[in-house]
């Protein structure tokens, strides 16, 4: 039998990192929702419905969802999964600083979180999904049958996404990438729909001081045999 495994918390903790490990081990499909609000974003900086102050033109994004098509391509087994927007790869563009700058905006529409929320309980009709994001066990899949809030320092998230962007080639400072983090935490756990919140029944994981083969050892642990 195959289960819904929802993993949420803060900015950076290394969600996907775990989620795409669990789902690994187990041969589940893993689905990054927050590079599906991304794409979301990335579409609204392109058509220039982000002011200067990093609002958003509210009216005019919803009445573009329409035409706002998103797909997350599985990887190979091991390999990053990509992130299609209208039919083009967006896979790179969406962790750009540009993006990280007004995701989290973006992602305080209603009408926005209708629409991915929709398309992520379609994805997951078959479970055997391991999902990551900020509502998962909230609002997407309140009956999940595991769900993981996830969490780490400041100092420790800020480091690891630091040394994650640099490995990618973004140019960035230590202090700019706490700073987006800071913000955006704020922002999602602060917004009034769907805002981040720890479910009641979700099991608490900081993992500021493990490694990411202890945290799936620790998940694992808490998955009945028999639901697998
Ligand atoms: O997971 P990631 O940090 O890439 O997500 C980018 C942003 O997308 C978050 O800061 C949050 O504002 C938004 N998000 C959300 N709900 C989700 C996933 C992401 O609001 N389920």
């Amino acid at each position: 039998m195959s289960i819904i495994i929802a993993i949420d918390g803060h900015s950076s903790c290394g969600k996907s990192t775990f989620a795409k490990a669990i789902a690994e081990k187990l041969g589940y499909t893993f689905i990054d929702t927050g590079a599906m609000y991304r794409a979301v974003a990335l579409y609204a900086l392109r058509h220039r419905l982000i002011n200067a102050d990093g609002s958003v033109k509210r009216a005019e994004l919803a009445a573009a969802l329409p035409n706002i098509d998103i797909e997350l391509v599985r990887g190979a087994s091991g390999a990053d999964g990509s992130v299609f927007l209208n039919g083009k790869d967006v896979t790179e563009e969406i962790r750009l600083g540009k993006v990280s700058d007004c995701v989290s905006h973006v992602s305080e529409l209603a009408s926005v979180r209708e629409r991915l929320v929709a398309q992520q309980r379609a994805m997951a009709q078959n479970k055997g999904v391991v999902m990551d994001g900020r509502d998962v066990g909230t609002v997407v899949f309140p009956h999940a049958e595991l769900k993981i809030f996830m969490t780490a320092s400041l100092e420790i998230r800020a480091q690891r996404r630091y040394l994650e962007l640099v490995r990618k080639g973004v140019k960035t400072s230590p202090g700019e990438v706490e700073k987006n983090i800071r913000k955006r935490d704020a922002i999602d756990e602060n917004r009034e729909v769907s805002p981040l919140r720890r479910a009641p029944d979700a099991v608490l994981l900081d993992n500021s001081r493990m490694s990411v083969a202890e945290q799936v050892e620790w998940a694992l642990k808490l998955i009945p045999p028999t639901l697998l």
